[in-house]
């Protein structure tokens, strides 16, 4: 039961002001609820039934969104910024109207899509007019956000991080060669903008000392060689310290920090350069999440506290904890079978899949490939099994190597006893 995992403690902790003791029997006959823990149940509540269900999975295209577009042109200002090096249109809808002016984009790298969908859960959350009625008027009053929800059109299109011409766009601060590197930097100029959000989504590879996923990631990144904390770098820490300690309470141990080497090429250090604190966002993975659409909420959650939705408490934040976040490390594949003799091997290994992903028929499918086999101490895979010491066969044969496509693994005394089946995973 839901009610029996709050305590007064954990809401006296959080220096909640407003404990109320209501009427609920649980198992301890008194329940203690904050106002915090209430509005966390309405937001997640909310959230389960009103996501915007219209764009979902990994393929996410301008197409896919046009109809959202053309809805929401009803109620705010759509601008299209420019086009893309193929001609399509990148468009930009401007939300609120308060002094904190917020620059916001998404897909530039065309295959992150998981943001692009967070995006329109929280349109969709700031515009209906049923729920949050106070803590949505505050926000629009308060804030002006311009979203990019497509940077790169035809990488989305064409699901691959870089762009028509293969350029990767988060490498052209300087140069500015494309065009969508080139509305991205005459937004940035015209809005003058007091924060960034540079929206991406990060491999299934990417797991912390936790040994868990990771399922968020941020950074402020940096912005010059000596990675020196300049004022709006720090403050970027201090709002992701914030973020930080709500995930915690969704995806305990599951929230990462990016690397913050410095390289004046990407957009977010080119804009940290100019005094513009920006907070890079990486939708990770989570379990059989393939689609991203548990991670795609935890991200709305994150919008929702960043824009003081969650009325978090006035506590105040040290930007140190930033450095306490768990460094973001390739410690994870998708999938790692453990304990089994492979390549006629009388000594026991570990054999560990990654799947790579493909644009076929305008869905993604994932292909499961041998990534390593051996050395997996101190890895961790999203799906995991213990082969017990048996042998194994790999598509029906003993000898695997690196690289190798993978259909099923069985094994090779027992074949009804199957440890990978690849239907398993189409989606
Ligand atoms: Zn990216």
């Amino acid at each position: 039961m839901y009610f029996d995992q709050i305590s007064l403690a954990d809401c006296l902790q959080n220096q909640t002001l407003v404990a109320q003791i209501t009427g609920y029997r649980c198992k301890l006959h008194i329940v203690y609820l904050c106002w915090r823990t209430i509005f966390k149940m309405e937001i997640e509540a909310w959230y389960s039934n009103n996501f915007e269900s219209l764009i979902s999975g990994r393929y996410v295209t301008l197409e896919h969104i046009k109809p959202l577009l053309k809805k929401y042109d009803n109620y705010y200002e759509i601008s299209i910024l420019g086009v893309s090096e193929l001609g399509k249109e990148i468009p930009m809808i401007k939300i609120g109207s308060g002094k904190r002016i917020v620059l916001a984009w998404s897909q530039m790298h065309g295959n992150e899509s998981t943001t692009t969908k967070t995006i329109f859960d929280f349109l969709k959350f700031v515009t209906q007019k049923d729920d949050f009625k106070d803590e949505i008027k505050s926000f629009l009053n308060d804030f002006t956000l311009y979203v990019i929800p497509i940077l790169n059109p035809d990488g989305a299109s064409l699901y691959t991080r870089n762009n028509a011409n293969n350029i990767d766009l988060n490498r052209e601060a300087q140069d500015l060669s494309q065009n969508e590197s080139r509305v991205l930097m005459n937004a940035f100029n015209k809005l003058k903008p007091n924060l960034c959000l540079n929206l991406h989504g990060q491999r299934s590879i990417f797991g912390l000392e936790t040994k868990k996923p990771a399922t968020v990631s941020f950074l402020s990144p940096s912005s010059n060689m000596d990675r020196k904390v300049t004022d709006s770098r720090r403050i970027a820490m201090e709002l992701i310290v914030g973020l930080n300690e709500y995930l915690q309470k969704l995806i305990p141990g599951q929230v990462g920090r990016y690397y913050d080497s410095f390289n004046a090429n990407c957009f977010g250090d080119a804009f940290q350069m100019k005094g513009v604190p920006v907070i890079l966002f990486e939708a990770g993975h989570l379990g059989d999440d393939y689609r991203r659409e548990k991670t795609r909420a935890y991200l709305f959650y994150a919008f929702v506290n960043l824009f003081g939705i969650t009325k978090q408490d006035n506590f105040p934040i040290n930007y140190k904890k930033y450095f306490l976040i768990p460094e973001n490390k390739k410690n994870y594949y998708d999938y790692i079978l453990r304990n089994v003799l492979v390549n006629d091997s009388i000594k026991p290994t570990s054999i560990a899949i990654q799947f790579t992903e493909s644009l076929e028929n305008e869905t993604i499918k994932f292909i499961p490939k041998i990534a390593k086999i051996g050395g997996l101490d101190g890895f961790y895979g999203h799906l995991e099994k213990d082969g017990d010491n048996s042998e194994i066969l790999v598509n029906s044969q003993n000898n695997i190597e690196i690289g190798l496509n993978v259909f099923i693994i069985n094994n090779k005394n027992d074949k009804s006893l199957i440890y990978f089946n690849e239907n398993n995973f189409l989606l």
